[in-house]
């Protein structure tokens, strides 16, 4: 039997809740289930206000605007993000200012970001890879006596926690996505979370396609019109019915989650004590969530051949995240880049395999940790229906391909 990357789980009531929003006659948004979703995110997480969105993307764009983010204004990012993370930013007209990853974990280096800050920043976005937490004191610090906003790219950090605050809850704005290979699903999805009181009233304008339409159904106003820009972002009933049945089991989705990331961690630390790989470190301020189990590979090389190997075996690993610095877009886009990441060089480079090719480079803009992640990480099958047997499975594929 072959063993998937990742394979949506469905609880079994997503089917008949989306049935009772459909025969409720209410089907646009901001109807029952969007309201017990938002609910629940808030009470269980402490948000000031979560608002659904069509996806983590467009919360990313909501709060791209609600930051006010002007042309030419600075973004500070990682590199080794998914392309959400900074895209919204680009789109209303930002210069994204990548940073380095950590050396023992794929968040932002806190210690590389105050090198970056000009007078024209405006926000940072970390990213909280894996789900586990960037160190958002330091974050939060740097921000303050920088007068930045905190955008959380809280994607992958559903029910996951720093120092014992919510991820999404720290920044002035947090995104999640319910996109089918998260932790929890709606098969396209995501919420914006809105701590900072200040954003509260526009970002339900700019949610209402730039009315004050919730205003109106509160019965604040009489009569609601154009107010701001915005969009269409609020999803349907029938994503939010989904949702709620997920929601329902999150404590069960992520208790074997949690479980199936300890038998792969305590599996593989033998090789990881022997030096052929390095396993995932969860900081002590951070909690995990289950979200990625990856391991990190010595070389590009040696990578390959492991997901090869795995292959072979009927086990589907993936690698992702090519460094967002190195991207065709952005180094073609100039506009979009810091003065100081004007010039590009093509630069031959070697592959593993002994080829030589050409790649565009930001002269001077050098991530390497971000590169290392890039070309080392790999992702093995994590998903709430991978049995304890096919988890051993894969962790003795791995043995096997190092240790024979
Ligand atoms: C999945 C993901 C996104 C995008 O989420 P969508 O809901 O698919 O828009 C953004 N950022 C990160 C880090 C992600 O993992």
């Amino acid at each position: 039997m072959k063993i998937p990357f990742n394979k949506p789980f469905l609880t079994g009531n997503e089917a008949e809740y989306i049935r009772q929003a459909v025969y409720s006659g209410k089907l646009s948004g901001n109807g029952v289930y969007t309201r017990k979703c938002q609910k629940f995110f808030e009470d269980r997480y402490g948000f000031r206000k979560a608002l659904m969105t069509t996806s983590c993307t467009d919360a990313l764009e909501m709060a791209a605007i609600l930051c006010d983010i002007k042309p030419g204004d600075e973004v500070i990012a990682p590199s080794y993000t998914f392309v959400s993370s900074v895209l919204a930013f680009v789109r209303q007209g930002a210069r994204i200012v990548f940073c380095d990853s950590c050396k023992d974990n794929p968040d932002i280096d806190p210690d590389k970001i105050e090198a970056l800050i000009t007078p024209k920043t405006k926000v940072i976005v970390p990213v909280h890879y894996a789900g586990v937490a960037c160190d958002m004191d330091r974050i939060m610090d740097i921000a303050a006596r920088h007068n930045l906003l905190v955008v959380e790219d809280a994607a992958q950090a559903i029910d996951s926690y720093y120092k014992g605050r919510a991820l999404g809850s720290i920044g002035h704005l947090g995104c999640f996505s319910f996109h089918e290979t998260k932790n929890i699903i709606a098969g396209e999805g995501g919420l914006l979370t809105i701590n900072d009181p200040r954003f509260i009233r526009r970002s339900e304008i700019i949610w209402e396609k730039g009315t004050n339409r919730s205003e109106f159904f509160r019965g604040e106003v009489n009569k609601y019109g154009w107010v701001d820009t915005g969009s269409s972002f609020l999803p349907s009933e029938l994503i939010s019915a989904f949702l709620w049945a997920q929601i329902e089991n999150l404590d069960m989705i992520q208790t074997r989650r949690k479980e199936l990331w300890l038998r792969y961690h305590a599996g593989l630390q033998e090789l990881a004590d022997k030096g052929c790989l390095t396993l995932p470190v969860i900081p002590d301020y951070a909690t995990n969530n289950a979200h990625i189990f990856y391991v990190v590979c010595r070389s590009l090389k040696e990578r390959t051949a492991l997901i090869r190997h795995l292959k072979d075996n009927d086990i589907l690993s993936v690698f992702h995240y090519l460094s967002l610095h190195k991207s065709a877009f952005y180094t073609t886009h100039p506009d979009f880049r810091p003065d100081n990441c004007r010039d590009v060089e093509t630069v031959a480079v070697t592959n593993f395999d002994g080829t030589v090719t050409d790649e565009v480079q930001i002269v001077g803009l050098d991530l390497p940790e971000c590169d290392r992640y890039a070309d080392c990480l790999l992702r093995l099958p994590m998903y709430y229906e991978l049995t304890d047997q096919e988890c051993d499975q894969v962790i003795d594929c791995i043995r096997d391909f190092f240790i024979g």
